[in-house]
C-alpha cells in the first residue's frame, strides 16, 4: 500500500504549462505555501510510540504538536524524560518572581511535566537521572560526579530498555548524534536511546530488565532544520512580520554554522496543523523554563499552518518496509497489524 492511499482529502496543486517561467515560479510558490501532502493522520489505534528526551520542555519544544496528534488518532504515546532538569535556569522572568521556583525547582519542574503531559493527552515517566548541567567556560569544567551525561552507557540505558520492554513501542524518537544542540544530557539521551533501540529486542542483552521487545522504527527529531526556517523567515518577511529567523539564517549563510548541525535530511512530515494549540498549552505548563512572549511563539500558528504545518523527523532505522518521503512515522507498521 503506498502512503498517499492511506489519506484523503489532500490539497491539490494544479497543473501548469511548461515552458512558461512565470507559472513555473507561481507552481513552486503554490507548492510551498500548500503542499500537496496530507492533511491529518489515519487512525493509529494500537500502535505505540515513544519520545525521548533530556529534560522536562524538551519534549514540548521538538515533536509536542507530533505527539498530540498521534494520541488523537488514538495512539498510546509515551515521554520518557532522563533527568529531573535540576540545573536549569529560570528563563521566565514572570516565573523569576515565586519564591518556590527559587527553593524547589525540581519539584515545580515535575509539577509543569505533568501539565504539559496532560496537554498532550500524552504519558509521561521520568527515567530518574541527575542533571548534568551545560557546562560553561574555556577549557569546560568536568561534568558533576554521577550526573546523567557522567556515567556509563550501560547503565545509562538500562531504564530506558525497562521501558522499552514494558512500554512495547513499535517507534522510538530521539536526537541526532549532535543531540540537536549541544547539552550534554542531550547527546545522552540520543546515545541511550540507539542502544536501548538495539538491545532491546535482544534476549542476550540486559537480562535482568524485562522480557525481549524490539521497536520496528528509529526517528531523529528535526525540529530546527534549515528548510523549515527559510521556509517560515521567508513567509514572515514578506507578511511584514519580525523574524525570529534572520540573525540566525544570516549567519548559516556565512558559513558561520555550528559544528554539532548536522545535515540530516528530513525523510518524514507528520502533520500537526490542527495540534499547535496544544503544543502552545504545553510548552506554556513549563512555566519556568518558556518565556509566553519568546522565540517559541514569535511564529503565530496560522502562519505555521499555511507554511509549514508539519513536525519533521528523519528516519534511521527501520525493520519495516516503507517508502520516502513518509508522512506518517507508523507507516510500514499499519500493514502489518
Ligand atoms: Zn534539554
Amino acid at each position: 500500500m503506498s502512503d498517499t492511499t492511506l489519506f484523503d482529502g489532500s490539497a491539490t496543486v494544479g497543473s501548469v504549462p511548461s515552458g512558461d517561467p512565470r507559472a513555473e515560479t507561481a507552481a513552486d510558490e503554490l507548492q510551498s505555501r500548500a503542499p500537496q501532502q496530507p492533511q491529518g493522520l489515519p487512525d493509529s489505534t494500537g500502535l505505540r510510540l515513544l519520545a525521548v528526551h533530556a529534560h522536562p520542555d524538551d519534549e514540548s519544544s521538538k515533536g509536542a504538536a507530533m505527539m498530540a496528534a498521534y494520541a488523537d488518532a488514538g495512539a498510546e504515546v509515551m515521554v520518557a524524560t532522563a533527568t529531573g532538569g535540576e540545573l536549569g535556569d529560570l528563563l521566565n522572568p514572570a516565573a523569576a518572581e515565586i519564591h518556590q521556583c527559587h527553593r524547589d525547582l525540581p519539584g515545580v519542574r515535575r509539577e509543569e511535566m505533568r501539565r504539559a503531559a496532560e496537554a498532550l493527552g500524552v504519558q509521561h515517566v521520568w527515567l530518574g537521572f541527575t542533571d548534568s548541567g551545560l557546562p560553561e567556560g574555556d577549557p569546560t569544567p568536568p561534568l558533576p560526579f554521577g550526573c546523567f551525561a557522567a556515567l556509563p552507557l550501560e547503565q545509562a540505558a538500562a531504564p530506558l530498555v525497562r521501558l522499552i520492554r514494558r512500554f512495547r513501542p513499535h517507534v522510538i524518537t530521539c536526537y541526532d548524534e549532535s543531540g540537536g544542540y549541544p547539552h550534554p544530557d542531550h547527546i545522552m539521551s540520543h546515545r541511550i536511546s540507539v542502544e536501548a533501540y538495539h538491545a532491546a529486542g535482544d534476549p542476550q542483552r540486559y537480562p535482568d530488565c524485562g522480557q525481549p521487545w524490539a521497536p520496528q522504527k528509529l526517528y531523529y527529531d528535526r525540529a530546527f532544520n534549515p528548510g523549515r526556517l527559510r521556509a517560515l523567515h521567508e513567509a514572515l518577511v514578506e507578511a511584514g512580520i519580525e523574524s525570529p529567523y534572520e540573525e540566525r539564517l544570516l549567519r548559516y549563510e556565512k558559513g558561520d554554522r555550528p559544528d554539532w548541525l548536522t545535515t540530516h535530511e528530513v525523510t518524514t512530515k507528520v502533520p500537526v496543523g490542527d495540534y499547535l494549540e496544544k503544543r502552545d498549552a504545553a510548552l506554556r505548563a513549563h512555566r519556568t523554563q518558556v518565556d509566553p512572549e519568546g522565540f517559541f511563539f514569535a511564529t503565530p500558528n496560522d502562519f505555521l499552518r499555511e507554511v509549514w504545518p508539519y513536525d519533521d523527523f528523519v528516519l534511521v532505522e527501520s525493520a519495516v518496509e516503507t517508502e520516502l518521503p513518509e508522512y506518517d512515522l507508523f507507516a510500514g507498521l499499519r500493514e502489518q497489524s
